[in-house]
């Protein structure tokens, strides 16, 4: 059967009750919510269910005592390694979100906040400490495990050792106990010594050693029930120097933190902190503090066990005459631990070593080696990205703005939740180039421009624009696209991406589009006025000088008649009909152009023959309009004839035209040089009938 799964509990600590609300709200159907409304509470909750707490998400201002009281107590006691909290508040200044971190704050939200931004960061948070926590647990396990092995081969030895002796068996667990407490006090009390959690599981573990010398001590004398003569004493005492002598002459591991300490426990485990002890009458601080400290612990265990010469002397007893200094002098700072611990260790050293005390001290160790490391600076790090991230695309859906992320290798692009809604796809799509939505959205052609366009920046001119329909949901929009290429800051400087944004210029360009075809047309025809053609001819002859060019002119016949005749509006007619014709009878590329009144213009180029395209569209336009015969004189120049200049050009087809008007209209004629003379001769030409 398949367990339900525990919810994981977050203790909510806020003195508004609607803000604990939301929050309980926006969380409930994901984790078990507890809430309490100040800081005393939340303090009384967390010692209360501790390691059941997943999350704490804690105010700043709250009566009793405040959020930063809250991640003082929980730095006091150390649960701030074990309960990841984040601050909720509406202070939002530096000083205060500075201070939530220094204090051991995961994470820091300003009210009022976003929903989906909260959950996420609760998410995350929690997973981040649970993977933390599963990395410890592997850890303290491998530790464990590795120094478990050594544990039980120095008990062995150590055992042989008291065995020989005649000691109780209990006195290398006593030493190791007594140490492992006087040092876990000790560096509470002062930082004097560096002492980490690690050094204070070698130490523990090393003062086992501390009497192997006295392997190297005749039976006899080790076991003698009585007082030693001198002599005796003397051989006795040399059990420390040969104890470190031993571990001096190991062949190996010399450099192992253990020996080393074990070195200084055995050889200077009866120098006293006066100069007074033995082998080299070291004094105060000149003995390792791990030797002062197993001396403390030998002599306290010696005068509490029944040894072959002696009675156990009772706890208090033994305390005082350490304190009353009848068992040499101790360093002071010892002397105050051993005061301060004193009425524990009765039942601390009934119970030995405690299974549960040594993976603890696994568990600390553990705790420092993972903080010790790049890991934690990198989590933090990744944390500060996560929440510039959040940052960013919360005000990236603010903006309201189409904002994307391009990478080239991998190649992938990426959107904000906001755009991805908007323009209905994934916030990434990875091959971008191959995606059905890209080719949607913004066609492949728009796609590789764009591409192009970025490739071709450089570190000091990253920005690009381009401008093209975009597809919102179907609806094709004028945009801007606006990108910043991202280059490699190393050299040589590669290409890596872009990020940008799309800006909606579809009104703006609709609006650009009327008054530009409002500069540009002629209103009533819809064609190009005499200006733009101008320009777009001009334009198309120095781009392409080497191609055949004529510039036709033409003008309707007696049409003041059709307006006298039939009216303004029917002049229009056929005006707007004359237009349509000439439109329908040339090719794209020609530019065609109402030069004003019942006047237009042609540009044409091309390949073969010149005569029957301007005879075909002669015809095309000459005919009949309801009631009205449309008659059209025309003339043309060629480009080949007089040169590209635009203003001759006009000149010359306007001559022929004039000549056209001059002998009869209702035909064309291409310009030659003939005309200027006959023209210059008789003028004005056909008076009569231009005025008529
Ligand atoms: P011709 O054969 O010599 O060209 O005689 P015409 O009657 O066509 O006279 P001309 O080309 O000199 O004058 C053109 C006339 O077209 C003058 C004006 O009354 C008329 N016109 C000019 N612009 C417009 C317009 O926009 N609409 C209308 N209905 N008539 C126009
Ligand atoms: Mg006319």
């Amino acid at each position: 059967m398949v367990e339900a799964k525990r919810k994981q509990k977050i203790l909510i600590a806020d003195d508004s009750e609607m803000n604990r609300s939301i929050l309980a709200d926006m969380l409930e159907d994901e984790y078990e919510i507890m809430e309490v409304e100040n800081g005393v509470q939340a303090v009384a909750a967390i010692d209360k269910y501790g390691v059941d707490l997943s999350l704490l998400l804690l105010d700043i201002v709250m009566p009793e005592m405040d959020g930063f009281g809250v991640l003082k107590v929980m730095n006091d006691h150390k649960w701030i390694e074990d309960l990841p909290v984040i601050m909720i508040s509406a202070e939002n200044s530096p000083a205060y979100i500075d201070r939530a971190y220094e204090m051991g704050a995961t994470d820091f939200i300003v009210r009022p906040f976003n929903e989906m931004v909260v959950r996420r960061r609760v998410v995350n948070t929690i997973l981040l400490y649970a993977k933390q926590k599963k990395l410890m647990g592997m850890v303290a396990d491998q530790i464990y495990e590795k120094e478990q092995s050594s544990n039980m081969m120095i008990d062995i030895l150590s055992h042989i050792v008291e065995f020989r002796n005649g000691e109780s068996g209990w006195h290398v667990r006593h030493v190791h106990t007594l140490t492992e407490l006087l040092l876990e006090h000790l560096i509470q009390k002062t930082d004097r010594y560096e002492i980490s959690q690690k050094d204070i599981s070698t130490i523990s573990m090393a003062s086992a050693l501390h009497d192997i010398g006295k392997i190297a001590i005749d039976e006899k004398i080790l076991n003698k029930p009585g007082r030693f003569t001198d002599e005796e004493f003397t051989i006795m005492k040399t059990h420390s120097a040969i104890g470190g002598d031993l571990l001096r002459d190991l062949p190996l591991y010399q450099d192992e933190p253990l020996v080393k300490r074990a070195y200084e426990i055995c050889r200077w485990h009866h120098e006293r902190y006066d100069g007074r002890g033995y082998p080299d009458g070291l004094k105060g601080d000149e003995i390792p503090i791990s030797a002062q400290i197993v001396a403390l612990a030998d002599v306290y265990d010696a005068l509490t066990s029944e040894r072959c010469y002696k009675k156990a002397i009772p706890h208090e007893e033994a305390v005082q005459m350490i304190l009353d200094g009848q068992c040499g002098t101790f360093n002071p700072l010892l002397m105050e631990c051993l005061t301060d611990i004193a009425d524990q260790l009765p039942t601390e050293l009934k119970q030995g070593i405690p299974e549960e005390s040594n993976r603890r001290s696994f568990y600390n160790a553990a705790q420092e080696i993972l903080h010790h490391t790049e890991l934690t600076a990198s989590e933090r790090t990744l944390q500060l990205l996560e929440k510039e991230r959040e940052k960013y695309s919360f005000f990236a859906a603010m903006s309201k703005e189409i904002q994307f992320e391009y990478n080239v290798s991998p190649c992938i692009l990426t959107l904000t939740p906001w755009s991805a809604q908007k323009l209905s796809t994934n916030e990434i799509l990875v091959e971008p180039r191959k995606s059905d939505s890209v080719k949607e959205i913004l066609g492949l052609d728009n796609w590789q421009v764009l591409s192009q366009k970025l490739r071709a920046t450089s570190r000091e001119n990253p920005v690009i624009t381009h401008d093209c329909k975009i597809s919102y949901q179907g609806e094709q929009r004028w945009s801007r696209i606006i990108a910043h290429a991202t280059w490699s800051p190393e050299e040589p400087h590669e290409y890596q991406g872009a990020i940008g944004k799309v800006i909606d210029i579809h009104d703006t360009r609709l609006k650009l589009d009327v008054l530009e075809q409002l500069a540009t047309h002629d209103r009533m025809t819809g064609l190009l006025n005499h200006a733009s053609a101008k320009e777009q001819i001009i334009g198309r002859m120095a781009q392409e000088p080497e191609s055949a060019y004529a510039l036709v002119i033409f003008d309707l016949d007696h049409f003041k008649m059709a307006n006298d005749t039939y009216g303004h509006i029917f002049g229009d007619e056929v005006l707007k009909h004359t237009a349509e014709k000439l439109r329908q009878s040339i090719r794209g590329v020609d530019i065609a152009a109402r030069v004003g009144g019942d006047e237009f213009l042609l540009f044409l180029e091309y390949r073969e023959e010149l005569q029957p395209i301007i005879e075909r569209i002669f015809h095309a336009l000459t005919g009949r309009y309801e009631d009205f015969d449309i008659s059209i004189s025309m003339g043309v120049a060629e480009a080949e004839m007089v040169g590209t200049d635009y203003e001759t050009l006009f000149h010359c087809a306007d001559q022929a035209l004039y000549t056209v008007k001059r002998s009869g209209r209702g035909h064309y004629r291409f310009y030659d040089d003939t005309m200027d003379k006959m023209l210059s001769v008789i003028s004005p030409i056909d008076e009569g009938n231009e005025e008529a």
